[in-house]
């Protein structure tokens, strides 16, 4: 799906993926019959959305994770090492050489990066429970244009779709 306007729709996506998500939660939870040519034959269809392709401050609008400030890589999270660039005020995220195989010649170089070697490896990938455990209780309110109700409405429903 490709948005067309003038500025980007921010947290106000969620008008537009609302449609999408009833249409997923109808393929979920009951399925839709298909015709299938090959086999001249109609199914029924059962589909979830897997993952979605797109910029990093859409990712954030996607999924309430800060894509903004000290702690926004998604990947470190509370382990996310930044510095604010001198000049150009810019913040950068480092030590993802550490995402590389153990001992890799690039942990070693100190110039070619940020002056130091990495020393050790990646931060602990989150057990399935610690990550419902994050997202269970985010407060968020979207829809700047909607009263806060409908909103919490939503919110419930992409909980379930989960
Ligand atoms: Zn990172």
């Amino acid at each position: 799906m490709m948005i067309s306007s003038p500025k980007q729709p921010g947290n106000d996506i969620d008008v537009y993926l609302s449609p999408v998500i009833e249409d997923f939660k109808l393929m979920w939870n009951q399925g839709v019959e298909v015709f299938d040519g090959f086999a001249n034959e109609t199914f029924k269809l059962h589909a979830m959305l897997f993952c979605t392709i797109n910029d990093f401050p859409a990712y954030g609008n996607l999924s309430c994770y800060s894509v903004k400030g000290n702690k926004a890589c998604p990947i470190c999270k509370e382990d996310t090492a930044s510095q604010q660039l001198k000049h150009g005020r810019k913040t950068v995220y480092l030590r993802h050489r550490r995402f590389l195989r153990s001992h890799h010649p690039y942990w070693r170089l100190k110039k070619a990066f940020n002056g130091h070697q990495e020393a050790s490896g990646p931060p602990t990938p989150l057990t399935g429970v610690e990550v419902y455990e994050k997202v269970n209780n985010i407060d968020h309110t979207f829809c700047k244009s909607i009263k806060k109700v409908i909103c919490d409405k939503h919110l419930e429903e992409e909980i379930n779709l989960l």
